[in-house]
Order: C-alpha cells, then structure tokens, then sequence
C-alpha cells in the first residue's frame, strides 16, 4: 500500500479514535492509570434518605448504569484497536498480520484499518 493510502486511513483512525472517545466521556471517565481504560461513571447516592421515591430512582441509575457497561467495554475494546492501528502505521508494520506477519487483505484494511489479523489467522481465533 502506498504512503498517501496509509496517510489517509491513518486519517480516518483519528476521525473515529475523537469519535469514540466523544461517546466514551458521555457517561465514562477515562482510568488515570491506565489511558486505554475507560471507567462507567457509578452513579452517586445520598446517604441518609431513604424514601421509596428514591430508591426507586436509584434502582434506575444502577439499571442505567448496567446496560451501559457493555456499551462501554464495545467501545473501549474498538478504542485499543484503534490506538494499535495508528502505533502500527508509526512502526511501520500496518497491513501485517500480527500473529503470521503475513500481509492483510488490502480492500478488508481500507474499510477496516483496524484490522489486526490476516483471513487465515482470524478464522483460527
Ligand atoms: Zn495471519
């Protein structure tokens, strides 16, 4: 693949890296330890009070919190692919299978440049 191609998929792994992490910072706070880690916000409850009424929307927010965690881990696990996309293109190993080191399909990596493994390698996983 040609230098100005992998220029603009890099582009293009940027453009969505800034999207996912808008999506992210909705309802996530990125882990201060680890920056590929992002932690759903757990939502904070007043101590003291327990009338039904707000138990009942603090069940809500656990619920809400809950079916935002799969969001989260889809979005986080979409998030390292990318970011290893783009050190790959640094590293100059981008289209490289990275179990046989073998080249990836060229129209599956300029639709999909995140792709990290070749046909083969992806059937066997
Ligand atoms: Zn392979």
């Amino acid at each position: 693949m040609d230098k100005k191609n992998i220029e603009n998929l890099r582009k293009k792994l940027e453009k969505e890296k800034i999207l996912i992490e808008e999506q992210l910072k909705n309802f996530a706070q990125k882990d201060k330890k680890n920056k590929d880690d992002w932690d759903t916000k757990y939502p904070e409850f007043n101590e003291g009070g327990f009338s039904s009424q707000q138990l009942e929307e603090e069940a809500d927010e656990v619920e809400e919190y809950l079916n935002l965690l799969p969001i989260e881990h889809n979005l986080e696990l979409k998030l390292k692919k990318i970011n290893s996309a783009i050190e790959r293109i640094k590293n100059n190993t981008f289209g490289k299978c990275l179990k046989c080191g073998g080249k990836i399909n060229e129209k599956k990596i300029k639709l999909y440049p995140e792709t990290e493994y070749c046909n083969k390698c992806q059937n066997k996983i």
